[in-house]
């Protein structure tokens, strides 16, 4: 492809057409250097010279080369790429959510959302307090985490290790390592699940703050032992941290804090009806059980006689965590989401979310290797490890592009060597499922008698195969 087609810039012809900027039509204010110095102001206004219908044309033609779970499956596993229901959207955009300003901080109905929203996520966990204000996933982390270290500080403990099975995302031992704890990784068993003799072990340490542990974990396993291995570090004082960013299995079947933890975080922005990634705004709210109410970031709502109120500063709280409320148009399109879906439909969620990765996973074996042979959650993971041909992973998601569908995440969990993790979520129907199905089958006949259109694939796409590590470390982003 001619990379120069995609840049506005370069369709500038030499004609003039500045039609759309008209010229100025009154005068020129004297003082303007007074208001804005001088050396922020701009010469000329670097605009591209084309008629209005050609910048129609090319913004068109570049939104058409998006794809999206308005376009198509997304099995992109872990990110719970699920279809969201437009109605959110439109509710949360209301100009009374919308045009409210972050100053108006005593809006009563603004807080009764974040209010009944934290009142909702309590029933779904079990927890007993929640914030809203994380911007994302891996900053709820880093919240919960302090909260962890502050309730220690607190009771004059020293504690600075924690915990992370190595089936873990990778935002836990980062966060981990940011809230100031050293990390210790557990290897999990050949089921997939923390090994309980190396955790008593890991547990003997008095330093240990607890565990940070994903269940459905990155290999869309449910650790069977869970009960267990919550008990084993709270015998030793030890916290448990709850990673909820896949809670869609979960949803109205099992509560985190029955599990026995003490500290969650919930992605908003994959499991309640705003998408993952795709550059818009995230929330990562953080609840905890009672005892850790104290230690939640300010400002904390609660409600009193006069209606909503801030709560006094507990002088026990890790303190801010972000401006303002959160990402308020997420949490209200998360609260539109619960509420229209009721308790009821929540569990469906769920139960349609597992049902679906199993028809995929028992389809797919058929053809591909299934590393951790057991009912999965949410998502699996296959490996390339059985493919003809010495194909890789790489080249079988390259495949998929050309048959016009979306590739899983791929070489994540690093646990399994050429990983493919599929998550097909809740609103794929069978029939989605089985054109998806009929694809990797397809890959798979070609990679048999046709290896070469692997290796060079994608070919339908506006452009080739990239050079990963370069693009990621040098990337063009402009002319
Ligand atoms: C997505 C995800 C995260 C991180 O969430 P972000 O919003 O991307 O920071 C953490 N843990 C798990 C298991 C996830 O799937």
């Amino acid at each position: 492809m001619n990379r120069d087609s995609t840049l506005i810039f370069t369709k500038q012809n030499n004609r003039e057409h500045n039609n759309f900027v008209p010229l100025l039509d009154i005068e020129e204010l004297e003082d303007l250097d007074v208001i804005l110095p001088k050396k922020y102001q701009r010469e000329s206004l670097n605009l591209p010279n084309i008629p209005e219908i050609e910048i129609v044309r090319h913004y068109i033609g570049l939104s058409k080369k998006n794809y999206s779970v308005d376009t198509g499956i997304y099995p992109l596993g872990s990110c719970t790429m699920k279809y969201n229901p437009k109605i959110n959207e439109v509710i949360s955009r209301l100009p009374h959510f919308s045009q409210l300003h972050p100053l108006q901080e005593r809006n009563q109905g603004a807080l009764e959302i974040i209010s009944e929203m934290s009142n909702c996520l309590s029933e779904i966990t079990g927890m007993e307090g929640f914030t809203l204000q994380p911007a994302a996933g891996a900053h709820g982390e880093l919240t919960g985490l302090l909260i962890m270290k502050k309730y220690f500080e607190e009771n004059n403990i020293v504690k600075n290790k924690i915990i992370v099975p190595d089936s873990a995302h990778g935002t836990n031992p980062a966060s981990a390592k940011m809230a100031g704890f050293s990390i210790i990784e557990l290897t999990s068993n050949e089921f997939g699940e923390v090994p309980l003799d190396q955790l008593e072990y890991a547990m003997q340490d008095e330093f240990v703050a607890g565990i940070m542990l994903t269940n459905p974990n990155t290999l869309g396993v449910f650790d069977r032992n869970i009960k267990e291995i919550t008990r084993i570090v709270h015998d030793k004082g030890g916290l448990c941290y709850y990673d909820g960013a896949n809670l869609n299995p979960m949803l109205g079947i099992c509560r985190p804090k029955d599990m026995g933890f003490d500290i969650v975080h919930l992605n908003l922005h994959k499991t309640f009806s705003t998408p993952h990634g795709g550059g818009g705004p995230g929330s990562g709210p953080v609840g905890v059980v009672k005892r850790l109410i104290p230690h939640l970031p300010e400002p904390c709502i609660i409600t009193k006689d006069k209606g909503i109120v801030c709560r006094e500063n507990t002088g026990a709280s890790i303190g801010k965590i972000r401006a303002f409320w959160g990402s308020f148009g997420v949490i209200v399109k998360a609260y539109a989401y619960v509420l229209s879906l009721g308790a009821e439909g929540l569990k469906r969620v769920g139960q349609f979310a597992v049902l679906n990765a199993n028809y995929l996973r028992t389809r797919l074996q058929e053809k591909y290797h299934l590393p951790y042979n057991r009912i999965c959650q949410h998502e699996f993971v296959l490996s390339d490890k059985n493919l003809p041909n010495e194909i890789t992973t790489e080249d079988v998601a390259k495949r998929i592009l050309d048959y016009g569908a979306y590739s899983p995440t791929i070489y994540f969990p690093l646990i399994v060597n050429g990983a493919m993790m599929f998550e097909p979520t809740e609103t794929e129907s069978k029939q989605s499922l089985d054109a998806y199905i009929d694809i990797l089958f397809n890959i798979y006949e070609e990679a048999v008698s046709k290896p070469e259109l692997l290796k060079n694939a994608p070919h339908d796409t506006p452009v080739r195969r990239l050079d990963a590590v370069t693009a990621a470390r040098n990337p063009i982003l402009h002319d």
